[in-house]
């Protein structure tokens, strides 16, 4: 279901123009019960990577690591969000309007859940109208494969509709995890490079 097709692209001619220092802010979207707190605290204990000790929580919302994507290293800022589903009032609070890129996220065993991200979609596209805004539509919990609502392809065709990347994934079993912290930073990197060129 993922492509990874916009890693083809060389970022050797954006080396050292970007800034650096500054850390990408991911923002993990979704109704409650999704699976955004065990998306962050995988991409926090970083089982499977690189120095996890440079890992700094405050509260336990926001993250901070550097990742090594495509032989190149990225800081990424990974910010957990509450979605208490008050609509409007809530959408103008911080988080859509503070994310370099957006994991939107649903449960597969769940179709509420997957109408909320349609729902968080549109507002979303409200504070960052900006085309190049790297969104992933992820469906989570794929493992649960009896009590699955929400298809594959009704998966894929919302992403189509919404012009965004698309990945199930399962936070119980650790499987693509890493895969979409990895294409939102590839995602970033064509902005950037696109943005230089
Ligand atoms: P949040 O409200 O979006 O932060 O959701 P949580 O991360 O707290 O997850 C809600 C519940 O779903 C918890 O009991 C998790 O253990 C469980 N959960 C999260 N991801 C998965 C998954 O991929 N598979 C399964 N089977 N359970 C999951």
């Amino acid at each position: 279901s993922w492509s990874s097709s916009d890693s083809v692209i060389s970022t050797d001619s954006a080396e050292g123009t970007a800034e650096p220092g500054s850390p990408y802010r991911v923002v993990l979207l979704g109704a409650s019960g999704v699976g955004k707190t065990a998306f962050a605290s995988i991409f926090a204990g970083a089982a499977d990577s690189m120095d996890s000790d440079d890992c700094e929580l405050c509260g336990d919302e926001v993250c901070e690591r550097e990742i090594e994507v495509d032989g190149e290293s990225a800081t990424l800022t990974v910010l957990d969000t509450w979605d208490s589903e008050t609509g409007i009032e809530w959408a103008q609070e911080c988080p859509m309007q503070r994310g370099d890129a957006y994991l939107l996220l649903y449960s597969v065993t769940d179709r509420a859940s997957f109408l909320r991200a349609s729902e968080l979609r549109i507002i979303l596209r409200r504070f960052r109208p900006a085309q190049h805004t790297p969104i992933i539509l992820v469906g989570n919990k794929c493992d649960l494969v009896r009590r699955r609502e929400v298809s594959v392809s009704e998966g894929r065709a919302c992403a189509a509709v919404f012009d965004c990347k698309f990945i199930e994934t399962s936070a119980a079993m650790q499987h693509n995890i890493w895969e979409a912290f990895h294409g939102i930073v590839r995602q970033l990197r064509l902005r950037r490079d696109s943005k230089e060129a």
